[in-house]
This record gives C-alpha cells, structure tokens and sequence, in this order.
C-alpha cells in the first residue's frame, strides 16, 4: 500500500553536504509527482531476475578468470554493467526489502530480526500493479513468501521451489515456472505488460558440484564434500592447516563457482525463453545479487554471510538491459546501492509514482557518470552489529556494540582485501564519514518510526523454523 512519511523530517538534521545533496535527490525521485495511474499501461515488460548469495567479482563481468558466467556474460554485452553496487545488508530479507521498497530495511522494520515489511509500504509491485501491470513472482526463499510483505502488488507468488537448501537443486524448477508465466502471459494478455521477479537460490549454501557443467578441481580428494552443511564446511576449515587448507578453500570456492555456473545456464535459459514469447525486445531486464559470500578466504574462516560487512559479502552483480536494447553506457563505475534499484527501474519504465510516495533511492543515471559521489550505507545485525560507510574509494566500517567503539577505516583503492586500518593517517575522511554514519542513523531512525509501526513477526511453520535453523538464521 501507498506509504507517504518519511525521514523528510530528519532534513533538518542532516550536516554533511554530500550526504544531503544523496538525500534530497532520493527525494526528489519520491516526489515526482504523478499523473493518475491507469490500468492499461503501456511500458516494457520488466524482469528482475536476483541471484541469492551472488558475489560480483565471481562472474566474467566482475572480472572473474574461471568460466563461472558464459552465457550472463554474453548477455550483459548490450546491458548497464555496474561494477561497484552494493546491497544494504549481507543478507536476503533486508536486502531485498531495500529493493522492493527504496528505503533501507530497519526504516521498513528489518533488522536483526526475521520481521516483516508492513502493508502500509509501498512496493515495487504494487507501483507495477497499479499502473496497470500483470505482476508475479517465481522464489525460492522463505523470505520471499508474501507473510514477509516483500510480495505487496504480485497478481501470483510461485513458491513450489522454496526448499530450504538441503542437496536441493531449485534453479531448473524457478526457470520452468518462470517461463510458465511468460508463456501463459503472451497468450493470454499480450498487451499488458508484466512484471515477472524471479529469484533463483543455488549459489547460496549448501554448495553443490554440478560435474556436467562445472568443476575446476576434478582431482581434489580432501575432506570438503558437495552439498556439506555450512556449519561442517566452517568447523573442517577450522581443524586444517597448510596445504589441506589451502585444497579445501580452493574446493569450496569450486562448489560454489559450479553453482553460479549452473545458475547462469538457467537465467540463460530464462532470457531465451522470454526472446522465444517475443517479449524480449520492449523488456527491461536486470540481474542481480541480493549480497555476496565468503568463501573461508579470510582469517576467520568464515563461510556464509549475514555475520559481517566485508567487500565479499556487500558488492553484488547489477546489470541492467534497457528496453530495445539501447545501451547509453556500458560500465559504471561509480558506487552505487541496492537502495536505489526502486526509484531506477520505476524510472526506466516509465512508471508514474505517486506524488506521496516519498524513498530514500535515487534514480540511477544510466546515461553519463554526473560526477557525484554519494555516500552509501549497509549494515548487518545478526551477530553484532556493525554497519559500513562507503565513499569512493574509502569504507568505515564501525562496531556500535561489541565491542563499542571499535572502528575501522579502509582504503579500498590500495587494500581491496580490507586489511589495513587506516584511520590514524585519515583522520580528516575518518571524521567526515563518522559524521555521515551519525546522520544517517539519525535519519534511519526518524524513518523506522514513521513507518515500521505495524512491525511484526510472521508465523512459521514447523517446517519453515527447521529450514531456517539449518540456514543458521535462527536459534
Ligand atoms: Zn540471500
């Protein structure tokens, strides 16, 4: 439903100018005003394909040396390719509800806790559906059945392939159901347009070996095994040294990359299947990853996300393919958040917002790099909190809690790995990306309250807790 509050009124607080000038634009973007909306809409089609636990710099696009991505690759040729676009928060119910919504997810109610998005927010689908699209959904996350509000506006929800993640191969199920969809729809209505968001879970653990399509380390012979539990993968790494260490990184690393390509294959598959309907020339059409992962590359060993707000679990793929295929920039290389994917594709679709509909995003600039620099903001709250800054080349990353007061400031430039504190030489960048971290949660906060008043916890199933617990996400 249509929300019309926000952290406007936290303007006054704002001080660091370049965060202003982000806030006022997202604004701007939320405040176009809008003619009355039809029900026989004339846009492009929109498919918004997210990939779950999808790190960028893991597919060709992102650099990637291993043939993870072939066919996405091929793809993101006439496409917008980001380079540095970051999600809001290292996992999938807040990140998504930032992508659905414009607004980071504690003011939309998500943060630690597996809380809902409330009806009184205004969605992504619910801006298609009441400009007249066809809206569904194909997922495959617990997170994204409608009790989580992320479905607000979608005519169907498929969730046949919400499984959990047990030695479950889902994509091949999403990728049938999605072109069920787009094929019914051709038929049926042709000249409306849809908005179809499709969500594909495989690259998430458990990690799974596709030989047939994928494996980079056929010799390995060591203790990591396909489709192992995430908690056995981090308690084996933990007990190895030397060189058994470095084989068991490198086969995680194998399973999983064996999933993205497994992936790619189906999205490929979906993008063919849309071509196919005929609905592919006027389709506005982005992929993207709701956060990324760690692969037991790092000191801790860790392998998952959720737990930190390292580059590897931030920096997600976002590619975007204009409607007939018009490509005013390949790369972008400015940050860029999740956050900002509502107001961007609402834009490129030519959707009129409403005029009280007011989002923290801004429109992307899809034609020329404008200059600015915004600040960008994500944070996780699942074990201790911590939340990071991004500014160009630099990232705070602060403790609030545990332990409180610890901070840390990377240059991102000359240490991509996040390795060196280098607060005590920047201490003029530490203090102006502290200031923009105080403002915003100021900020943050003004809006939870406005709009996160209905917050509350869905009811789950025997089954869905038992999923959830085995993903870690609950005790
Ligand atoms: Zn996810």
């Amino acid at each position: 439903m249509q929300h019309s509050s926000l952290a406007l009124r936290a303007v006054a607080a704002l001080v660091a100018s370049c965060f202003c000038a982000i806030f006022l634009a997202g604004c701007r973007a939320g405040c176009t005003s809008a003619s009355s909306s039809s029900s026989s809409a004339s846009g492009p089609d929109v498919y918004l394909i997210i990939i779950d636990s999808l790190r960028a710099d893991h597919l060709g696009t992102g650099g990637y040396v291993s043939a993870t991505s072939p066919e996405m690759d091929a793809w993101a040729r006439d496409a917008v390719v980001f380079d540095r676009a970051y999600t809001t928060a290292p996992w999938t119910l807040p990140s998504i509800a930032a992508v659905m919504t414009g607004h980071h997810p504690y003011a939309v109610g998500v943060r630690e806790k597996q809380t809902a998005v409330p009806d009184s927010i205004t969605t992504l689908g619910e801006l298609f559906k009441s400009s007249g699209y066809d809206t569904a959904a194909v997922v495959a996350h617990i997170y994204l059945l409608p009790k989580y509000g992320l479905m607000q506006g979608m005519d169907s929800v498929n969730t046949d392939m919400v499984k959990g993640h047990h030695k479950i191969i889902s994509s091949d199920g999403i990728t049938d159901r999605a072109l069920r969809v787009v094929q019914k729809h051709a038929a049926k209505d042709p000249n409306t347009p849809l908005f179809l968001l499709t969500h594909y879970f495989d690259p998430h653990y458990n990690y799974i070996l596709h030989p047939e399509i994928y494996d980079s380390y056929p010799d390995y012979k060591g203790p990591i095994k396909s489709g192992m539990a995430v908690k056995d993968l981090r308690k084996s790494l933990l007990k190895q040294k030397g060189q058994e260490l470095s084989d068991s990184r490198r086969q995680i690393t194998n399973l999983y990359d064996s999933e993205i390509r497994y992936t790619d294959h189906q999205v490929a598959r979906l993008l063919a299947g849309i071509q196919d309907a005929g609905r592919d020339e006027n389709a506005l059409i982005v992929i993207m990853g709701d956060h990324g992962e760690e692969l037991g590359q790092r000191p801790t060993r860790w392998v998952g996300h959720t737990k930190v707000v390292s580059e590897d679990v931030l920096r997600v793929p976002l590619m975007i393919r204009l409607p007939h295929h018009q490509q005013p920039r390949q790369r972008v290389a400015e940050p860029v958040s999740l956050v900002d994917l509502m107001p961007t594709i609402a834009a490129q679709a030519g959707l009129s917002l409403p005029k009280d509909l007011h989002v923290w995003g801004r429109p992307l600039n899809l034609s020329s790099d404008d200059g600015q620099r915004p600040v960008l903001f994500s944070e996780t709250g699942r074990w201790a909190r911590m939340q990071a800054v991004i500014r160009d080349r630099w990232k705070l990353v602060e403790y609030p809690k545990k332990p409180p007061g610890r901070r840390v400031l990377y240059d991102l430039r000359q240490d991509p790995g996040e390795t060196h504190d280098v607060s005590a030489q920047q201490p003029q960048i530490l203090a102006e990306l502290r200031a923009d971290l105080a403002t915003w949660n100021t900020a943050l906060e003004a809006d939870h309250q406005l709009m996160s008043a209905e917050e509350s916890t869905p009811e789950l199933s025997a089954e869905e807790i038992e999923a959830l617990r085995a993903m870690g996400y609950m005790e």
